[in-house]
């Protein structure tokens, strides 16, 4: 099959299909380049293998009859099946899981891929594949409303690319009231009411928000959150750098702020968000190519006319 591989280089390759050893095997027809697979390529992780973790697909061989031709969206933590976390059908903190395309999986930018069948979403037939593919980066977005109450607060969400996009239109429909920081006025121009937008440019911290969302990608941001926040306010991290991070912990201690990470979410919140109609994600696709044409889509979706990037596979 043919698939994206990095391996201190991105390349088109060709590679065997994967062995299905008991999961679920899944022709991928539509995955998106998400920010993380970026700085796999610069790094992070030390990732070598195909890239990929946002995927929709058709189920062609699993255990479970019952998914056999369903068009499917994955979760992309596969646990051990043995731990507590695991046990509690969570494992997204399984010390020993596996990443779709992130650490220890091949990943989605390929023909084929394998994952355990417990991970597998059906996709209802009125969600389009392209939204679909939206949905991991969705529930990512959800996740800060699973790990925090977020009714009436005050928000900033630094950021004004795919994830704080998302982020924006996911956190008012949970009762926060949102800004949204962000360079680029095309990009803020995408941001729905009820979040209000401001240029980075013009904006003069005033720690005055209770919630701080950094959503750049860029370590800069977490100071901007930083003097955003109010004392005893929370700032949630959501990107993942290749590049560290350097902070002085002191104020954070004196203004006693909760700095709080924050990475995958369920799928079924966001798959219901989308069927319901409470949002559509894929106003955010600016570009589509062929498989065969990926490293050109990974230069795309470097350039300052890109939001999410859709690979077509089949
Ligand atoms: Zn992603
Ligand atoms: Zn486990």
């Amino acid at each position: 099959m043919k698939a994206l591989v990095f391996d201190g280089e991105l390349r088109l390759t060709d590679i065997p299909i994967p062995e299905r050893n008991g999961e679920a095997l899944i022709r991928v027809t539509h995955a998106g380049i998400c920010n993380t697979d970026i700085e796999l390529v610069k790094g992070y992780m030390g990732f070598n293998g195909v890239l990929g973790h946002e995927f929709v697909g058709r189920v062609e061989a699993a255990e479970n009859a019952a998914l056999i031709g369903k068009r499917v969206v994955g979760e992309i933590n596969a646990g051990c099946g043995k731990c507590e976390k695991c046990g509690a059908k969570d494992p997204r903190h399984c010390e020993i899981r596996t990443v779709l395309g992130i650490a220890g999986r091949q990943g989605a930018f390929a023909e084929y891929l394998t994952l355990p069948e417990s991970n597998l979403l059906i996709v209802p037939d009125t969600v389009s594949d392209e939204a679909a593919v939206l949905i991991e980066p969705l529930a990512a977005a959800c996740r800060i409303t699973e790990q925090l109450d977020v009714n009436g607060l005050a928000t900033l969400i630094i950021g004004d690319g795919k994830l704080a996009q998302l982020i924006a239109r996911v956190l008012p429909l949970s009762g926060a009231r949102c800004d949204l920081l962000g360079k680029h006025a095309w990009k803020r121009d995408r941001v729905p009411l009820p979040c209000k937008t401001m240029a980075l440019d013009d904006y003069e911290p005033s720690r005055s928000y209770d919630l701080a969302v950094e959503a750049s990608g860029s370590p800069e941001g977490f100071a901007t959150a930083r003097r955003s926040v109010r004392p005893q306010g929370t700032i949630v991290l959501k990107s993942t750098y290749a590049s560290k991070l350097h902070l002085n912990a002191a104020p954070i201690v004196v203004d006693e702020v909760t700095v709080l990470g924050s990475r995958c979410g369920r799928f079924e919140q966001a798959l219901s968000l989308v069927e319901d109609r409470k949002l559509d994600p894929t106003d955010l696709i600016t570009h589509r190519f062929a498989l065969e044409q990926g490293v050109e889509a990974f230069v795309a979706s470097r350039g300052s006319d890109a939001m999410k990037v859709i690979l077509e596979i089949a």
